[in-house]
């Protein structure tokens, strides 16, 4: 809305403004003018002046005092014009001088000479001395020519001789020069002012015109907002009269409403600024008690729901907006009235929640019921949940439209029981094997046109892809709207199915093992009947299936002789459940058809189907067995004949050996018989060739002897002919012989031999054999160590054992190869790379020793470090009668 004496006020002050700033401007122009030609004119008044009295100095003394006396005539006339002559140029325009009289005597006009002056007054001041001047009109006081503007100074004339001035001066200089002047100074002030004029103008309207519309805006706004507050307050006037109906109507309403209303203050929950009246219905206060009692919501609040319904109010209350809460309250009669609390927060203007209001519901009869619903729901759920099966209600249709099915299905197919409700994600025909579908409809429509129950195995399709086997129950009823519906339940039978898909396989597994079996299987019953007949047994015994089956077993496979005790023997099975020969492999002789007689092996087992007994048998013709087993036996005596003439031949070989070392023993002996005699000078002297020739061969021969010696022991062992000559010993000191004996052969090796010896007890013994022990291995030790090495020999007595150890730092066994070291001629590859000497006998008769006192000999060894041989020696000899014997090895 605008304002119509708006518009015409900002012309207006710009008039007003352009006005007065002109008006400003001029009287600036004025006053400059004013000043300026002020100061000109005073500038040619005193110029005039000045020229005048510098004339009037320079001219008095050419001046006569008649020519100040009477106007000047004639040649005096002309005098004066040259005289003044040069005075008249550079402005002055006319000269005149007066007498005393107040007479022009003398003026370069001369149309003016002998006139009078006006002024008696001022010319008297002239005469005393005071010049003055005037600005006026050159023909003022008469004249010839042009009326110019002039400015005239009268100055006094003190002619020469005089004391005092004798006459007037006066001088007029035209004015106009001073005006052009004036114009040329004030001009270009008077534009520049015009033109600040014209710039203040131009910078000032576009300002003040938007200084006026933003004027013009704020009034128009300033008018609006007047017209809304006027409308505002009127509106308000009205609202508040409505209001005021409407509180009057609402709580009216509010208190015939079948529910409690109420206003709290929001820092004080449960106690109320306003309670409707129904608060007394419901509970059996009346609002005043209810709002005068303090806490009284608190005491009539359900113990149980105090913790709940606090934080619940206090979580509403923080949160600002509108809850519900259900909790029970306790009637002034003690009943418990269950309420629905609805709170709607009310705000300040700063949207501080400042009071809650709401109303109370009465749920108890609802809560009830729901209470009652909610158990049997439970009782329903976990009724359905325990059935093994999927529990629906469908729709009579195509799709078999889901109404409820229970969580079971999940089970059975794979999808959670949501996705048919209602067709949701699938329909229930969508499981249901394609080939199965419209049988599953067929038979489910006809139950529902005859009104009765179905049973109906199909197929379903589960999630994974595999197919299970289902059986579905179920029976139209008329639902809860009146539709005709389907009420079932659908049970998995996969397991089932598959078991017995897995018995039919088996069965014709089995049926086809025992038709393709090498062996006859055969099957009676309790009475001896035939009831099962094989391929295999058709083959055997020459009978087929049909003649067999139904005959008495014994008649049929049986010969005559053993029949009798077939039958005899079923029947004490059957009497007592003893049978010796069953489940056992028999070899009896079997009849065939054709009445020959063969071997077989028979294996019977009983088998006890629904109380009753029967027997399967399994034949097998084992003639080719028999054949092989007697070729086997003729080939294993044979055999044994090949060992024992080869056993005999090694006795041969062994007797053949100890006669040979026996029979090389004697000349060795005798050899060294005479060596010796030769070597003691019994046959002359001896030079040192000769004797060290001698030496050698007492050497070899001893070596000789030495391995003739070690054959015929170890054929001895062979022959288990080895006797030992059972005497008490002591060890130690055998050790100590031995120790002795090789210690040169240490010593030259540079190796060190040491010997402890603990206590022992004497032990029965072959004191020979066992020197002959110990030597073998302190001189292995000496042999197979090298140079720096040592050599410990142990000896002591252990839990009735005597121990021996021989240990030495030498080169060691690989472990590989420790497993043979007692065999004989046996040599460790370590001892052969390095060429060392030896026949591989000595742990041979070692071990033969050892072995014939009832000991043990071991070896510990290790290529880095050495090895150690452990002989263990029972001390007590438990064959005391050994003596005498032979020691079996
Ligand atoms: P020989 O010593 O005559 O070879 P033995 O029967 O005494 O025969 O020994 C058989 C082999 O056992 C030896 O050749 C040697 O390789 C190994 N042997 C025996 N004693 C030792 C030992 N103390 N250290 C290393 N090797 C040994």
């Amino acid at each position: 809305m605008t304002n119509p004496t708006a518009s015409p006020r900002a012309p207006r002050l710009v008039v007003r403004f352009a006005l007065y700033s002109a008006l400003a401007l001029l009287l600036a122009g004025v006053g400059i003018l004013w000043f300026v030609r002020h100061e000109t004119q005073t500038r040619a008044e005193d110029e005039v002046t000045t020229r005048a009295s510098q004339a009037a100095a320079s001219l008095a003394p050419k001046l006569r005092p008649t020519d100040l006396e009477t106007p000047v005539t004639g040649r005096r006339l002309a005098a004066l014009d040259a005289l003044f002559k040069p005075e008249l140029m550079g402005g002055v325009v006319r000269v005149k001088l007066w007498g005393r009289n107040g007479t022009v005597t003398y003026s370069n006009d001369h149309s003016l000479i002998g006139s009078h002056v006006t002024t008696k007054g001022e010319f008297e001041n002239v005469l005393n001395g005071e010049p003055i001047r005037e600005l006026g009109h050159l023909n003022d006081e008469g004249g010839k020519g042009k009326n110019i503007k002039i400015v005239s100074a009268y100055v006094p004339l003190k002619p020469r001789g005089q004391s005092h001035a004798t006459g007037v001066l006066e001088f007029y200089n035209d004015y106009r020069p001073v005006e052009d002047q004036v114009v040329a100074t004030v001009k270009p002030v008077a534009i520049a002012l015009g033109l600040a004029l014209l710039l203040l103008y131009a910078s000032l309207f576009p300002i003040l015109n938007q200084v006026t519309k933003a004027l013009e805006h704020r009034n128009r706004r300033l008018e609006q907002q007047a017209d809304e507050l006027a409308r505002t307050l009127n509106e308000r006037r009205q609202a508040v009269a409505s209001l005021h109906d409407a509180e009057t109507r609402y709580r009216a309403l509010v208190e015939q409403l079948p529910l409690v209303t109420y206003v709290s203050a929001i820092d004080k929950p449960g106690f109320s600024a306003y309670v409707s009246p129904q608060i007394e219905s419901m509970l059996g206060y009346t609002p005043e008690e209810w709002l005068e009692t303090p806490n009284l919501f608190w005491r009539v609040l359900h113990p149980d729901d105090v913790e709940r319904v606090r934080t619940e109010h206090r979580q509403g209350y923080e949160s600002g907006k509108a809850f519900s809460s259900q909790y029970r309250l306790l009637s002034r009669d003690g009943r418990v009235v269950w309420v629905e609390d609805q709170v709607q927060m009310v705000h300040d203007a700063e949207e501080t929640p400042v009071q809650a209001q709401g109303f109370l519901l009465d749920i108890t009869q609802r809560k009830a019921a729901e209470l009652a619903l909610g158990e049997n729901e439970e009782r329903y759920r976990t009724l359905v949940a325990n059935v093994p099966g999927a529990i629906f209600r469908c729709a009579i249709d195509d799709n078999w439209t889901i109404e409820y099915v229970s969580g079971e299905i999940e089970e059975l197919v794979g999808y959670p029981s949501s996705d048919f409700v209602g067709n949701r994600v699938r329909t229930f025909a969508s499981i249901i094997h394609p080939e199965d579908a419209p049988v599953v409809s067929k038979e489910v429509g006809e139950a529902v046109v005859e009104g009765r129950p179905y049973t109906i195995e199909y197929r379903a399709l589960h999630r994974d892809g595999h197919v299970r086997y289902v059986v579905e129950r179920g029976q139209a009823i008329v639902g809860a709207d009146g539709e005709r519906k389907l009420d079932g339940a659908i049970f998995d039978l996969t397991e089932r199915h598959i078991a017995q898909q897995a018995l039919e396989e088996s069965e014709e597994r089995t049926r086809l093992i025992v038709d393709t079996a090498l062996d006859a299987v055969v099957t009676i019953d309790a009475a001896g009947l035939v009831t099962g007949w094989n391929r295999r047994a058709e083959a055997i015994f020459g009978w087929s299936s049909e003649e067999a089956v139904g005959r008495l077993l014994a008649d049929t496979v049986i010969p005559p002789e053993h029949r009798e005790a077939h039958t005899r023997g079923i029947e004490r099975f059957l009497a007592t459940g003893e049978g010796p020969v069953l489940g056992k492999r028999i070899e009896i002789t079997g009849l065939r058809r054709n009445g020959k007689e063969f071997p077989v092996e028979l294996a019977i087992s009983p088998v006890k189907t629904g109380g009753v007994y029967s027997f399967s048998a399994f034949l097998r013709d084992i003639s080719d067995r028999r054949a092989a087993e007697d070729e086997r036996e003729r080939l294993v005596h044979e055999l044994e004949a090949q060992n024992e003439s080869l056993l005999q031949l090694d006795r041969l070989k062994d007797e053949f050996v100890a006669l040979v070392s026996h029979e090389l023993r004697t000349p060795l002996t005798s050899i060294r018989g005479y060596l010796e005699l030769l070597l003691e000078g019994e046959a002359g002297d001896l030079n040192d060739e000769q004797r060290q020739f001698l030496g050698v061969v007492e050497r070899n021969a001893h070596r000789l002897l030495a391995l003739v010696g070690d054959l015929l022991f170890l054929a001895q062992v062979e022959a288990g002919k080895l006797s030992l000559e059972i005497g008490a010993v002591d060890l130690g000191a055998v050790a100590a012989e031995s120790v002795e004996t090789t210690r040169p052969l240490a010593d030259e090796k540079g190796v060190t031999l040491t010997l402890a010896t603990g206590p022992l007890p004497l032990l029965a013994g072959d004191r020979a054999r066992l020197a002959q022990l110990l030597d073998n291995l302190i001189s292995n030790g000496i042999k197979f160590t090298p140079a720096g090495g040592r050599i410990d020999v142990r000896v002591r007595g252990e839990r009735g054992n005597a121990v021996l150890e021989v240990r030495d730092t030498g080169m060691g066994i690989a472990p590989e190869e420790q497993q043979n070291l007692f065999e004989r001629f046996f040599r460790s590859s370590r001892a052969t790379e390095q060429a060392i000497p030896g026949t591989g006998l000595g742990l041979a008769i070692s071990k033969a020793i050892v072995q014939a006192h009832g000991g043990r000999i071991t070896v510990a060894s290790d290529e880095s470090t050495g090895s150690t041989f452990h002989v263990s020696l029972p001390i007590r000899q438990t064959r005391p009668e050994t003596d005498a014997e032979q020691v079996a090895l």
